[in-house]
């Protein structure tokens, strides 16, 4: 299965078009979830963590290549939350699941 089939939140249930929500992913691991919106990452994170075994996981093209929790230059570890919508698609870069908590719980890049 590919990333864009991923056709429902992994927390809720809920059904998701191709082109919205936002996706989390481990490309060195091939593995990646959809959520419908990002207060559906943490509790997923913490209580499921039951991810996708997907045919292949690229690094986001547009992904920095520095934490946006720490600021530490990511590695194999590295997950990413890709929020789509419509044609534009945000990624944001973690070094593991406890900077990817931390960053949703607080409301992500755009928070107060
Ligand atoms: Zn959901």
């Amino acid at each position: 299965m590919a990333l864009a089939e991923l056709g429902k939140c992994d927390w809720c249930g809920i059904g998701l078009e191709s082109g919205e929500g936002w996706r989390l992913v481990k490309p060195a691991r091939n593995m990646g979830a959809a959520f419908c919106r990002l207060e559906h990452v943490a509790p997923w994170l913490t209580e499921k963590n039951d991810w996708h075994i997907l045919d292949q996981v690229e690094v986001p093209p547009s992904a920095d290549p520095f934490c946006a929790v720490t600021g530490n230059e990511l590695d194999e570890a590295a997950m990413y939350l890709i929020r789509r919508h419509g044609d534009v698609e945000v990624v944001d870069g973690f070094s593991g699941p406890e900077e990817t908590l931390k960053w949703a719980r607080a409301g992500g890049r755009y928070a107060p």
